[in-house]
């Protein structure tokens, strides 16, 4: 069976409530515009409950069925990035530095359209939870949302969510079982050395010379500690220090990012970092203050409810248009937490090779929103079947 042919009559409500939110993109936890036009429709579509405020501006929908049962979560992120449009297109955005470049408007365009449609059939025995999160990009509103009782307080059982994909051509769905995005942490180093004359480094304690010292002896770490086995990146991505040619400046610093997808790995790297600070800092007699942050978790995918998701893509975009051995990527996803709290899967969805996520020129493609309802609507039928 192809996309719900109601859904597909939800089409053009997708597109317009889409490239508003397009037109009106806002960053992070602060999202009044966009979370009041969420709020807008899922009233209008007739919801039987919402509450708003959760995580600041996120919120969660409920849609009963015919009868009771279980409780499945459905995720859609709402924030944008900050990066000036070059999409040229006429729904491009008002706000000159921002853009939703990352298709968030597209996801929850169609979590509107799996509502509309679970509002009028009501097809299932259970509760759908729609889960529209802010700050996925920075912030971790997923988390945020997690900590603020949702999966406790609407009885979640297990929670799906779908990325728009340009790696892959339109109406394709790519996920696999287990790790499927990364963990990212953030570190900055600091260094405290003793300034001076250029002229005289012996009268100095030079930043700049510990600096180049950390950031090769940083990049032994994956070579030499590392299991080859495990994939991992360390990349520093700044270098800081001094003004002028004939000045040891006092003060350096460093920063990057760790990107991994076991805890043993992580916990290695974070530690080993550590270590060198402490070791350059002994030779070469400055101070190095290390500031460590673990960003997000690793998104892993549980295998019975992945190979569940699997076969519901299947049935929508048909057997030849999904795979469930996509690689893993050292990207990032704070859906990351809700996998935690409980079992589920997250999905890519193809909208046609193009231009990255990210990009400037990046833009959803609507034309296949009828395929991310649909798919959001059977998972919910066929998890929570009428008797
Ligand atoms: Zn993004
Ligand atoms: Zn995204």
């Amino acid at each position: 069976m192809p996309v719900l042919n109601r859904v597909a009559e939800f089409a053009e409500d997708m597109q317009t409530w889409r490239r508003w939110m397009h037109r009106n993109p806002e960053l992070g936890f602060e999202l009044p515009k966009t979370a009041a036009f969420v709020a807008e429709r899922l009233r209008e579509i007739g919801v039987d409950e919402l509450h708003e405020g959760i995580a600041g501006t996120g919120m969660v929908a409920l849609v009963r069925g015919q009868r009771d049962g279980p409780a499945i979560g459905l995720r859609a992120d709402m924030d944008a990035l900050p990066i000036r449009e070059e999409t040229g297109a006429a729904h491009a955005s008002e706000t000159d530095g921002r853009m939703h470049a990352c298709g968030h408007d597209g996801h929850t365009a169609m979590l509107l359209g799996a509502a509309k449609y679970l509002v009028e059939t009501r097809r299932f025995a259970g509760t759908a939870v729609l889960i529209f999160q802010p700050a996925e990009e920075l912030g971790g509103g997923g988390q945020v949302m997690c900590r603020e009782g949702i999966m406790e307080r609407f009885g979640i059982e297990q929670v799906y969510a779908l990325h728009c994909s340009p790696d892959h051509e339109a109406g394709v769905f790519a996920t696999r079982a287990g790790p499927i995005m990364a963990a990212v942490d953030d570190f900055e180093i600091r260094i405290r050395g003793v300034g001076g004359h250029a002229a005289w480094p012996d009268r100095c304690a030079d930043p700049v010379a510990a600096a180049v010292q950390l950031a090769s002896a940083l990049d032994t770490v994956l070579a030499r500690n590392v299991n080859a086995f495990d994939n991992v990146v360390l990349s520093v991505t700044r270098i800081e220090a001094g003004s002028t040619s004939n000045v040891i400046p006092a003060e350096g610093l460093l920063a990057g990012t760790v990107r991994s997808f076991s805890k043993q790995a992580q916990a290695l790297v974070k530690r080993r970092i550590g270590e060198i600070c402490d070791g350059i800092a002994a030779a070469m007699a400055v101070e190095i203050v290390l500031d460590y942050h673990e960003e997000y978790p690793v998104t892993v995918n549980h295998p019975a409810e992945t190979a569940f998701a699997v076969e519901v893509a299947r049935e929508v975009a048909g057997a030849t248009n999904v795979t469930s051995e996509h690689p893993p990527e050292m990207g990032a996803e704070d859906f990351s937490f809700m996998l935690e709290a409980r079992p589920g899967a997250y999905l890519f969805l193809g909208q046609g090779l193009g231009p990255r996520c990210h990009h400037p020129a990046f833009d959803f493609n609507d034309a296949v929103a009828p395929l991310g309802a649909s798919f959001f609507a059977r998972l919910v039928e066929r998890a929570l079947p009428l008797p």
